[in-house]
């Protein structure tokens, strides 16, 4: 089947560049346990030899602090090859299933084949983790992929660029970079997987171009994310951990806490513990901490400022509001008497912005969460099991956390996606590998024992012996 629909506008040099990885998927090249180890482990090896290249590149797109570029891009991509190259032979096996009485003398398997060529979009935030965690999926999974990174963190897409198209034929793997017009021109093509991370705006502009193909996506969107901290939470360690989440890479993290919701009677001393933890981590000026990043472009930091600006307006900046333009730098800041109208809780903030919303009765928490588009993660800090069990039944979002922000990102054993607006399908570990994997079904049958019953001419007694095997009893 023809790879290009002619009805729709794209580019000569992206139709040849598929063209080449569907011929070289299918020649077979990349089926083989063997083939599919060995690129990972070249991966692995590019991202253990370039280490200082890739913190540089984050440093100069988001001003990102060496640790938080180690932890959560260079080492998680580093854990996901790992992990996959440990359970890959497994994950690739096919699996044995019952087969039912009815199709006697029968065995059933299901097979875990590669889709084929997948496309894999990458946003700005985690741009080199973002980028290669589907990479590895698609490579584990045996398809070929281009990579599509964002052009906002320019540094980053053209290092991506550079390491990739070293270590890897473009019939496998390659990079496209480019923006809106490039993107477009590569959702015209026919793809066996698209893989998107970005916003819930344009993931519904390529939900509509996969739609054209009948191509299949992975969705990861974003969303308002909420935390609560109930009565009983330990106050310190859940301000620590909420100030980590929220205000790492400048706030521009998908699963990042993007408002909270805090028991009354406690509200005043918590925003204390924040306020304390805030100058434990960025000193008393974060404009002058190594340890903050920078928002990512001038048209975000303008979108930032709109909703300071308009905060500051209904007095709700409790702490922070400092920002400067040229030096795309937002002061961590806290806002305090918000409530749903307020212009913080519009949006999603993506960005260094926490506002705070007090509540009397955790039910009524709940019954509003309930009926808010349903976030990416959700995270709550209370010790009372109920409690903790009365969230997870009542409150619908992607993943989350008990008594800690953002971390559940780092189990490669829990799967990683959005519900409702924040996206759907979901990754990491073995769902990874089963984001661009087909999986096929084959019933083997024995060649003996072919009863006439199931053939025509049906007589009454094939009825009453069918309904025998289906429903248990004769007549
Ligand atoms: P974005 O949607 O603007 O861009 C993502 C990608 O889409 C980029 O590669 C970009 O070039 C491309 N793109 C942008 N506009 C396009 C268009 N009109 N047509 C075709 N392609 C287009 O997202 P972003 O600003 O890079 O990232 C921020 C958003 O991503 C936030 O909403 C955040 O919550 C979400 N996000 C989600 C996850 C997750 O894992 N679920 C992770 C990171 C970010």
């Amino acid at each position: 089947m023809s790879a290009l629909d002619p009805s729709r506008e794209t580019r000569p040099q992206f139709v040849a560049l598929l063209e080449a990885q569907r011929r070289f998927f299918a020649a077979g090249h990349t089926r083989s346990l063997k083939f599919r180890d060995r690129q990972l482990e070249f991966l692995e090896n590019l991202v253990l030899s370039n280490e200082r290249k890739i913190s540089e590149a984050l440093r100069d797109d988001l001003g990102k602090p060496e640790q938080e570029s180690f932890v959560t891009e260079i080492a998680m991509v580093l854990s996901e090859i790992r992990h996959a190259r440990k359970n890959l032979k497994k994950w690739m096996a096919a699996r044995r299933v019952s087969t039912s009485l009815v199709l006697f003398p029968a065995t059933s398997r299901i097979y875990r084949e590669p889709v084929g060529v997948a496309l894999v979009i990458a946003p700005w935030n985690y741009p080199f983790m973002l980028a290669l965690s589907p990479l590895i999926g698609a490579i584990a999974a045996g398809c070929c992929a281009i990579l599509k990174p964002s052009e906002v963190s320019s540094k980053t897409s053209k290092l991506l660029h550079e390491l990739l198209t070293s270590a890897f034929p473009p019939d496998f793997v390659t990079v496209v970079e480019g923006g809106v017009p490039e993107t477009t021109a590569l959702l015209n093509l026919r793809f066996d997987h698209i893989f998107f991370t970005g916003s819930t705006a344009v993931g519904r502009i390529v939900a509509l171009a996969a739609a054209n193909h009948l191509t299949p996506t992975t969705l990861e969107l974003g969303g308002k994310s909420p935390a609560i901290v109930c009565a009983d939470a330990d106050l310190e360690v859940a301000a620590r951990r909420i100030v980590w989440g929220r205000f790492m890479n400048g706030g521009q993290t998908c699963v990042a806490p993007d408002y909270l919701y805090v028991n009354e009677t406690i509200a005043e001393k918590f925003l204390s513990r924040m306020r304390h933890h805030l100058q434990e981590f960025y000193g008393k000026n974060p404009a002058l901490s190594c340890d903050y990043a920078r928002i990512v472009s001038h048209s975000h930091f303008d979108r930032l400022e709109r909703i300071l600006e308009k905060s500051a307006a209904k007095s709700e900046v409790d702490i922070g509001g400092a920002h400067d333009r040229s030096s795309k730098y937002i002061a961590p800041t806290i806002l305090k008497n918000v409530d749903w109208t307020s212009p913080s809780m519009q949006d999603e903030i993506f960005g260094p912005i926490l506002p705070v919303m007090t509540y009397s009765r955790i039910d009524d928490v709940f019954t509003k969460l309930a009926t808010t588009e349903k976030p990416l993660a959700a995270y709550i800090f209370t010790e009372n099991k109920f409690v903790q069990d009365k969230f997870i039944e009542l409150v619908p979002f992607g993943g989350g956390c008990i008594n800690d922000t953002v971390s559940h990102l780092g189990s490669a054993n829990l799967p990683f996606g959005g519900v409702g607006g924040s996206g759907y399908g979901s990754y990491h570990g073995e769902k990874s590998f089963l984001a661009f994997t087909h999986e096929k079904s084959v019933l083997k049958k024995s060649r003996r024992l072919d009863l006439s019953v199931r053939y025509p001419p049906y007589k009454p007694w094939k009825m009453k012996f069918l309904r025998l095997l289906f429903l248990g009893r004769w007549g």
